[in-house]
């Protein structure tokens, strides 16, 4: 079974763009994934193709229309695809680890990508958009945090990292923030590994490990230590 992924947008040259490179490139080539880019204005009305109108009760900017998007959506993906939908939005559920895990069990995803001020309501309800957001902050487009989407769920397709065990102990998989990483050379401009790491203890590493994880959720993250969401 492999991770199949539809996207709906007015930019379908912008992918696979960078998840054709480096760990998601590679699982594509691989045929552990696909990846379908659509474009919403094959959808468009008239000569000129036209995807989005002005907002029903005034102010700026433009929206894209619901018989548009629900056309391209129809076209696309059909009653019984068993995918969930999302649409990219600012006011969605927030992206998380245990969303991405979900997703990544699951056999793909359509994801619709906004543009303009948003989509015309009706056809998030119509359509059973999921929104999801992945932040506290406003892009132009959907295409990027869609990308973000997938690349998250890519790297925990099976056979995907190089070790199935490195997505386990990795931030925020229980709550925590990641403890600190070292490598070669032993000493560099007078900073030394922490000594508990080259002793060969395991039991020792692995509770320095722990407390590190810990006290830098503390500093940087004390949300995530009371965190229901995960
Ligand atoms: N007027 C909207 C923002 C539109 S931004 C509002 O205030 O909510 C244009 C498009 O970019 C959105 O439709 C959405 O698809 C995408 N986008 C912007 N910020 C995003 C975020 N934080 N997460 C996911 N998608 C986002």
């Amino acid at each position: 079974m492999s991770f199949d992924a539809t996207i709906l947008t007015l930019y379908p040259d912008m992918f696979p763009g960078p998840l054709g490179l480096s760990l998601s490139g590679d699982a594509l080539a691989r045929g552990v994934w696909s990846l379908t880019a659509r474009n919403i204005r094959d959808h468009g009305l008239g000569r000129h193709r036209t995807v989005d109108d002005t907002p029903a009760g005034g102010g700026p900017g433009m929206v894209i229309r619901c018989d548009v998007l629900a056309a391209a959506i129809d076209a696309n993906v059909s009653e019984d695809d068993p995918r969930p939908k999302l649409l990219m939005s600012p006011r969605g559920k927030p992206l998380t680890q245990t969303y991405v895990r979900e997703l990544a069990a699951g056999p793909g995803a359509v994801i619709v990508c906004g543009r303009f001020e948003g989509v015309d309501e009706r056809v998030i309800e119509a359509r059973g958009l999921e929104e999801v957001s992945i932040g506290d902050y406003v892009l132009s487009g959907g295409e990027m945090a869609a990308m973000i989407v997938l690349d998250a769920c890519v790297r925990l397709l099976p056979g995907v990292m190089g070790k199935e065990a490195s997505g386990i102990e990795e931030s925020f998989e229980s709550n925590r923030l990641e403890y600190p990483h070292y490598t070669r050379p032993r000493e560099w401009e007078g900073r030394p590994i922490p000594d508990v790491l080259l002793s060969g203890n395991h039991a020792l590493i692995e509770r320095w490990r722990r407390e590190e994880s810990e006290r830098i959720t503390r500093e940087r993250r004390p949300d995530l230590l009371t965190s229901e969401r995960d």
